[in-house]
């Protein structure tokens, strides 16, 4: 087997500094959530220039990446109720005692991001493993070369390497990074990746968790307000140009409503991107060749509503709709992930639940309609990470829900307080005194059966 002797110096060196217990203390924490935010601020136009250098981000959307900074904020106003122990109730048979749950770091934990949001899924997780007071080594993905140089800069700038430290590279460095022992691996990518990860953090039976993706779906009911819904559901598609994991994949949409909701589509991607969304500035570009030729080869011949331009140089695919899709399209296979939007329609939400529940569960559904008993069977009749009524996208913003997958979708959560939770050990603790004691489980068991028979049986 190979050794890579810088990897684990790097590793050994944070081994020490945790064991160092700085990180423990509270107080340090929270400065260094305080230097990681004065950082960002410092450096957010490196940052907003990395962003448009790799995916011609609209620097609107960049501030998407850039609410981090909110995160950081919602962490040191919470992070002394997360880190306190928690009291639990003990049984009667228990008298004296006391039980609480300990909060305690992991210790050394690998992040290892995407390219698609590269700069806010190396920072938010990160975030979360300061505040559990942790060491992190960061991988961000080389894909998005540009962010990934910044990530860098910064947190090499700010913090020392036994601390925090990031190594950059391709698919080699991650798989040197996962021949070492982690105490946590924080993995956002895609699901087939994903069980490379698992089975690389399986050889050190090293937790892990999983962001993946998914096609998500959207399910368009006939009780809906049809203008507000294609803007919510088109601005969810087409921001960072699909590139989104929580992006909506496809729609499902009542056959009652379709020629109305996609008349409303039309008119709303020319109001947000105009005649030629080439030339707004407000719209993307596919990171990179391979996934462009990937997207392009997901195109029919036929049915393409809205879109279907592209340029390969420029790495430009419009805001693409796509009427009367068949299950079986390539389109319909695999997560999209650009923008590209199949429409499927439907004739009773039975047939609408059976399609999600014939595939692997996704990250998440998006249920458009008034009508509450609808939302409430949709709910209950599937799976997935999320759900979000009547929008797009937004249920990721609320710190107080944990954003994560199922099944195929991921494994784990995080945001807010789930961040917190992720990185950290949550030990149990039994207290007993001195001063009583109550025999009942102390030999000779003679006299005491029928005692213990009720207590256990009642
Ligand atoms: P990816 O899985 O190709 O790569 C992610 C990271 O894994 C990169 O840093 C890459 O260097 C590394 N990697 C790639 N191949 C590897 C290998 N064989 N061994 C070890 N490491 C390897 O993902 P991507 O293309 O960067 O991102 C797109 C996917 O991520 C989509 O499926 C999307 O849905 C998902 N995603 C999920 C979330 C979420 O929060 N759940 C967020 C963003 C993206």
């Amino acid at each position: 087997m190979l050794t890579f002797a810088p990897t684990r110096d790097l590793i050994d060196r944070q081994r020490q500094f945790f064991a160092s217990g700085q990180t423990k203390d509270v107080n340090f924490r929270r400065q260094q959530l305080q230097k990681l935010k004065t950082a960002i601020k410092q450096n957010t136009p490196a940052i907003l220039a990395a962003l448009n250098a790799d995916l011609h981000k609209p620097e609107f959307e960049c501030y998407f990446e850039l609410s981090v900074i909110q995160d950081i904020d919602h962490a040191l106003g919470n992070l002394k109720s997360w880190v306190k122990p928690k009291k639990v109730k003990t049984p009667l048979t228990y008298f004296p005692s006391v039980a609480k749950i300990i909060p305690e770091p992991l210790g050394v934990v690998l992040i290892i991001g995407p390219w698609n949001y590269p700069f806010s899924l190396m920072i938010s997780p990160l975030i979360g493993a300061i505040a559990a007071g942790n060491c992190a080594v960061l991988k961000p993905s080389e894909i998005a070369p540009a962010t990934s140089k910044v990530v860098s800069d910064i947190i090499t700038a700010t913090f020392e390497p036994e601390y925090i430290a990031v190594v950059e590279g391709g698919v080699e460095t991650s798989q040197e990074l996962l021949e070492q022992k982690f105490d946590h691996i924080f993995f956002t990518g895609g699901t087939r990746v994903g069980r490379i990860i698992m089975e690389a953090a399986a050889k050190h039976l090293t937790p892990v968790t999983l962001e993946l993706g998914g096609k998500s779906p959207c399910i368009v009911d006939r009780d809906v307000n049809l203008t507000t819904a294609a803007r919510r559901i088109i601005w969810g598609k087409f921001i960072n140009a699909g590139q989104t994991c929580i992006a909506p994949d496809y729609l499902l949409v009542d056959r009652a409503i379709k020629s109305d909701l996609l008349v409303e589509i039309k008119q709303c991607i020319a109001d947000f991107y105009g005649d030629n969304p080439a030339l707004s500035p407000d719209y993307a570009r596919i990171i990179n060749q391979n996934q462009f030729d990937r997207l392009t080869a997901l195109l029919p011949d036929e049915d393409i509503l809205v879109g279907g331009q592209i340029n390969r140089d420029e790495l430009y695919i419009a805001p693409t709709v796509i009427n009367n899709v068949a299950l079986d399209a390539p389109v319909m296979q695999e997560e999209i992930f650009g923008p590209i939007l199949p429409v499927v329609e439907y004739d009773d939400l039975d047939s609408a639940l059976a399609i999600i529940n014939s595939r692997p569960k996704p990250l998440a559904l998006y249920i458009f309609s008034r009508n509450k008993d609808i939302q409430k069977r949709i709910i209950q009749a599937t799976s997935s990470g999320g759900v979000c009524i009547n929008d797009t996208i937004m249920q990721v913003g609320v710190n107080e829900l944990p954003f994560g997958g199922v099944g195929d979708s991921g494994i784990g959560s995080y945001h807010g307080v789930s961040s917190f939770e992720t990185f950290s050990h949550h030990k149990s603790v039994l207290k007993r005194f001195f001063f009583w004691e109550l025999n009942w489980r102390f030999a000779p068991y003679k006299g005491k059966l029928e005692q213990v028979k009720k207590m256990v049986t009642g």
